[in-house]
């Protein structure tokens, strides 16, 4: 036992982030001041997987935890576009998957705003144009704002809403 209290007084808590903490506290203060300000504190996205690896996904999964908690600053993921304000869009576009990307567009009651996801979207991920690809996705849809990186981390994509949030 004192060999454990010795190695935690030498070593500190490791597990904490304090910078990433400070970080993350000032962007979730801008988010919800910007929902609150943009959508009346409620803003609903309909995430749409266009063709992706499901990292993308999983970057996402991780905002809905305790210490991301984007559902507490007034953003919910929802399950039909018909209760969407924006369509997440991520993963490279595919012909098979363009007209149901566009059908869940066209259902999204106006005013309604598409967000791209992850260079793959853009054309810039690893997948290379192949006969599948139907990228970019921007010849498709109205994409106001991208969010890149492969994949972007929970952190980034919460800076780019924010951004998002900001452009609007
Ligand atoms: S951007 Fe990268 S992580 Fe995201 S779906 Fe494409 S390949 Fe996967």
């Amino acid at each position: 036992m004192i060999k454990f209290w010795n190695k935690r007084v030498k070593h500190g808590i490791l597990t904490e982030n304090e910078q990433l903490d400070r970080e993350l506290s000032k962007i979730k203060k801008e988010i919800k001041n910007g929902v609150k300000k943009r959508f009346a504190g409620s803003l609903a996205i309909r995430m749409v997987d266009s063709g992706s690896c499901n990292a993308c996904e999983a970057e996402c999964n991780a905002l809905a935890n305790p210490y991301y908690d984007l559902e507490r600053l007034g953003i919910y993921f929802v399950a039909s576009p018909r209760h969407a304000d924006v369509l997440l869009l991520s993963g490279i576009m595919t012909f098979n998957m363009t007209p149901h990307v566009k059908e869940a567009y066209a259902q999204i009651p106006a005013p309604k705003w598409v967000i791209s996801l992850g260079d793959c979207p853009v054309m810039q991920a690893p997948f290379d144009k192949t006969y599948a690809i139907n990228a970019p996705a921007e010849n498709h849809l109205p994409v106001t704002h991208h969010i890149a990186g492969c994949p972007p981390s929970p952190l980034e994509i919460m800076e780019g809403l924010l951004e998002f949030l900001k452009k609007i």
